[in-house]
């Protein structure tokens, strides 16, 4: 058996990331998240989509989000990846509320798992595909351009399901352009 290299196709996955901002310079907060993505150990970034701002969901007194979705090939357990995930966002800044009222209030940078090859996880931690990818366009249009054949666990193909649900405003960002605060 030869030895495995660090992305090794037998022993990695393709992940789908969700990425979201809504303070600061939300453009510059996911470019930094992107490169943190592409240094996380047996990963690598396959794709970065463009950036795309959108109005704030959940909570609608609060600035636009811009979101985006990295296309990676892991080794890393999902539990693994929900870690560094969290870690990122803490090295961003990012405060977790304990209040449930905070749920969906503003933040420095949010980091969703939404797909990990074609498994389905429910724990008490992690919920895998992610419960809203297949409602959520600001999720669904960054994953198409980076992912276009992309199947959802439970759901289907992704591409199906953008011309049911309403876009939300979600419209892409010129590249450096605005960084989505109106
Ligand atoms: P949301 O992303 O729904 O706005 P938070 O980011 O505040 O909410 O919630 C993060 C918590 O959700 C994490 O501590 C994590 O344990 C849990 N979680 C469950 N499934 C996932 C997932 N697929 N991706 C990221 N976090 C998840
Ligand atoms: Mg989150």
């Amino acid at each position: 058996m030869p030895a495995s290299s660090e992305c090794g196709a037998a022993s990695t996955v393709e992940a789908a990331i969700g990425l979201g901002a809504n303070l600061g310079d939300p453009a510059a907060t996911l470019r930094s998240a992107f490169d943190a993505l592409a240094a996380l150990p047996a990963t690598a970034l396959v794709a970065a989509s463009p950036l795309y701002r959108s109005a704030a969901w959940g909570r609608e007194d609060q600035p636009a989000f811009v979101n985006a979705v990295a296309r990676l090939r892991t080794a890393l357990a999902p539990d693994a990846l929900l870690e560094a995930l969290l870690r990122i966002e803490t090295a961003h800044g990012r405060v977790r509320a304990d209040d449930p009222a905070q749920r969906w209030g503003p933040r420095l940078l949010d980091l969703d798992l939404l797909l990990y090859g074609d498994a389905r996880i429910d724990t008490t931690r992690l919920r895998v595909p992610h419960p809203h990818l297949h409602q959520r366009a600001f999720a669904l249009r960054p994953l198409l351009d980076v992912w276009p054949d992309a199947s959802i666990p439970g759901i289907g193909p992704a591409r199906g399901l953008l011309p049911a649900i309403d876009d939300g405003g979600v419209v892409r960002l010129q590249e450096g352009g605005p960084g989505g605060q109106s």
